[in-house]
């Protein structure tokens, strides 16, 4: 069995930056800023799993909140006028795994940036989303020849695969 444990990873590979407008396009949440107490927050000691979507991953934090455990992910720098397509799909791919290990639906996940928190509501949505992007990915695993999804260089300058790479725009 092959499990996505890099999936997460390769998120920011398959999505470029998009404004909160392309992003409500995309049926995607675009988050809405909160104020979040970190003293709460606990660490995660073992990576989650669902044997369902052979997933698995690790949040930076959880927090307990009215009843439900809500996944935190901590990205270092400013935040951005509304959190990154990559940044919502991993989030979401914490509540799925939060949801199944703790037989507890998140209603939400917080994104955490330097300067600023969102919370991403994790709708019935998202999670389809979730599920169509890993199938994609999936069914992209073994293919030799997958277009490139964005048009930054600087993401290309710092990948690694850029001196084998026939798409790298540095
Ligand atoms: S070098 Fe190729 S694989 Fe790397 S980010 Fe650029 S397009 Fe993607």
């Amino acid at each position: 069995m092959l499990f996505l444990a890099l999936a997460l990873l390769l998120f920011a590979f398959f999505f470029f930056r998009r404004s909160s407008t392309q992003l409500k396009q995309a049926g995607l949440p675009g988050g809405r800023i909160i104020y979040t107490d970190t003293r709460g927050w606990g660490k995660v000691e073992k990576p989650l799993f669902d044997s369902e979507l052979e997933l698995t991953g690790k949040p930076d934090y959880l927090v307990e909140k009215n009843g439900k455990i809500i996944p935190v992910e901590v990205k270092s720098g400013r935040a951005p006028e509304a959190p990154y397509d990559s940044h919502i799909y991993q989030l979401a791919a914490y509540c799925r795994l939060v949801e199944k290990t703790y037989k507890n639906r998140p209603p939400y996940g917080i994104i955490h940036y330097e300067n600023r928190d969102f919370a991403v509501d994790y709708t019935r949505e998202l999670e389809q989303s979730l599920i169509d992007l890993l199938v994609e990915m999936k069914r992209d695993e073994h293919k030799t020849d997958v277009p490139r999804s964005h048009e930054q260089a600087g993401r290309c300058a710092k990948c690694g695969y850029r001196n084998i790479c026939e798409q790298s725009l540095a």
